[in-house]
């Protein structure tokens, strides 16, 4: 049974954030839920300036504090390492949200994507509404992933939780997280740890990796590999 994890080489990450632009579009999330994000820091006065640019996502972490706390076990790990979120089990109550040292869980308040139920136009007289362009697309949203539905709603439900899954629904078929596929530099490497010959493997052997809130002892799957600044 493979062991999943994620490596983020930061010397390759060139801080377009196609990877979450990808997320967005597999995903199917609403505008301000990002599974992928990124935090950037700067540091110094001109011209003694560093930036640094770091991709954030679930951890997948193996003693997570989100599954310890749910109270119904819709936060769950499975035994290949993901931590997944059952949308039926959920009662909304947002203690995980709360115990996420990352803060990578958002929770729906409202329904997503109201704005294309909504039969009003942006601008009257001149653009369609949303209800509109939903409409004429055949599709709850214009970017519809039918195919993220395979694992978990399409569309997460008002008064639930929702997370990254480590593209679930598309290494269950053999292939690589979507964020992985558009790095354009290469920077995102996702493998089983227990099989000494993959990627992951043998880049967590070759150099000393990171990562995130590390003394939480959350024990996180994403590592962070070639970071030469200090944090
Ligand atoms: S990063 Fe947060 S949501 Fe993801 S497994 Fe860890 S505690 Fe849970
Ligand atoms: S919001 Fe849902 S997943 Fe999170 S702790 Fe409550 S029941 Fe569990």
């Amino acid at each position: 049974m493979a062991k999943y994890a994620m490596v983020i080489d930061l010397h390759n990450c060139v801080g377009c954030a196609a990877c979450d632009i990808a997320c967005k579009t597999e995903n199917n999330t609403d505008a301000g839920f990002n599974w992928s994000s990124h935090v950037t820091e700067t540091r110094g006065t001109f011209p003694n300036v560093s930036f640094r640019y770091i991709p954030t996502l679930c951890n997948h972490c193996e003693n997570a504090p989100c599954v310890k706390v749910c109270p119904t076990e819709a936060m769950y790990k499975d035994n290949e390492g993901f931590t997944l979120h059952d949308a039926d089990k959920c009662i909304g109550c947002r203690s995980c949200e709360l115990a996420c040292p990352y803060k990578v869980i958002h929770f729906n308040k409202k329904q997503q994507h109201q704005r294309y139920m909504d039969d009003k136009p942006l601008i009257p007289g001149v653009t369609s509404s949303g209800k509109e362009t939903a409409d004429k697309t055949g599709v709850p949203l214009p970017y519809y992933n039918p195919d993220r539905a395979k694992t978990y709603d399409g569309i997460r439900r008002e008064g639930i939780v929702e997370k990254c899954t480590f593209c679930d629904h598309r290494v269950k078929e053999g292939l690589q997280p979507w964020c992985v596929e558009a790095c354009p530099g290469d920077a995102r490497i996702f493998g089983d740890t227990d099989d000494p010959t993959s990627r992951v493997s043998q880049l967590l052997k070759h150099y000393t990796p990171r990562q995130l809130l590390k003394h939480k002892g959350t024990k996180p799957r994403v590592f962070y590999i070639r970071d030469y600044g200090a944090y």
